[in-house]
């Protein structure tokens, strides 16, 4: 049973502590008997406790840093979203495959900004220019995001915030179930939930730390009860023996489950497994014993920007892989659509 994230170190920013939210969690975490420590900058969080990296590594992932979002300039979003909305960075999950290993570096402890409020103005204004067309915001880019909003409750108040707005439109994606307190957000239809899903070889092997598939399912079910647009991200897909069965065994379980009412407004995000040379040293890194197959030789490479390719499966594999899952969601699920596929 995967318990609510609760973090053993805290660091802060003392301007936190002049937000609402920031003055809420230190004074949370001080009841709790949690360790908190000052810090400049949540950017500059150096001295996380442990002998070696992989020590450092694990400690970090149970580090929250509290403190001020400054960039406000938010990063586009493609393909689900015109742009990602800050609200967090970094997971407590451990994803043996997860793209974050890469993308934050050094810097794998958690981050929550309380600076909600001036994180709303900035996406108000994008909004205006945008204006009348929508502007859909992806809350989980840099992070997973509902694992931490039991905390903190910054994820609600985007919900509600956007539930309110005329063109706005919120996305997000989780591998948690811990989602009782958004169940009554006024979301007015504008927020897509959606869940990461996957077979059950890929979520035994790969995906400790969070939730499992029936906790996920469970969750999705009361989204679609508390009437969110629901969606599920089928990622990564991993061509592992059997694979054909393990998906098809997690759609018959989605099936048994999802009520009725969700399935007309229903999306499935398809993504393939792929990895990056920089990501390979890292996962051996963070997950040495991991069994996640990463053999260049056997995948297709896929030229990305800035000069990092990626390895994909090969064009033969990615056929397959469209078809079957075009099969299993015609056949489970006849009125979803099918958002993309990469
Ligand atoms: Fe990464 Fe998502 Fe896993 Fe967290 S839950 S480690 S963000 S893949």
């Amino acid at each position: 049973m995967i318990k609510p994230f609760m973090p053993q170190l805290v660091y802060i920013e003392p301007r936190a502590l002049e937000y609402p939210l920031g003055k809420k969690l230190h004074d949370k975490f001080q009841q709790l008997g949690v360790e908190i420590r000052k810090t400049t900058s949540h950017n500059q969080v150096r001295d996380i406790p442990g002998e070696n990296h992989l020590q450092k590594y694990r400690n970090a992932k149970s580090t929250l840093a509290i403190g001020l979002r400054k960039t406000l300039k938010f990063d586009t979003s493609k393909p689900s979203a015109e742009y990602a909305i800050p609200l967090a960075t970094g997971c407590m999950g451990h994803c043996h495959y997860c793209y974050l290993q890469t993308t934050m570096g050094s810097k794998p402890y958690i981050r929550t900004y309380v600076n909600v409020e001036e994180i709303f103005d900035a996406a108000d204004k994008y909004m205006e220019e945008r204006s009348p067309e929508p502007t859909r915001f992806e809350a989980s880019c840099t992070s997973d995001i509902v694992g931490i909003d039991h905390l903190t409750h910054s994820l609600k108040q985007t919900i509600e915030h956007i539930g309110k707005t005329k063109h706005g439109l919120l996305r997000f994606v989780t591998k948690f179930h811990h989602v009782d307190h958004l169940l009554d957000a006024e979301h007015n239809g504008k927020t897509r939930f959606r869940f990461s899903v996957n077979d059950d070889y890929v979520i035994k092997f790969f995906e400790p730390g969070t939730s499992r598939l029936e906790q996920r399912i469970e969750a999705a079910r009361k989204v679609a009860e508390a009437d969110y647009p629901l969606g599920f991200i089928v990622a990564p897909i991993y061509l592992h023996d059997n694979w054909k069965e393990g998906y098809e065994e997690l759609f018959k379980k989605l099936d048994q489950h999802i009520p009725e009412k969700a399935r007309k407004n229903l999306t499935f995000e398809l993504i393939q497994h792929r990895f990056t040379k920089p990501a390979k040293r890292v996962i051996a890194e963070n997950y040495p014993m991991t069994k996640l197959e990463l053999d260049e030789e056997k995948r297709k490479y896929k030229w990305g920007r800035y000069g990092i390719g990626k390895y994909v499966y090969q064009n033969d594999e990615q056929e397959d892989i469209k078809e079957t899952f075009q099969t299993y969601i015609d056949r489970y699920f006849p009125e979803a659509q099918i958002e993309y596929f990469t």
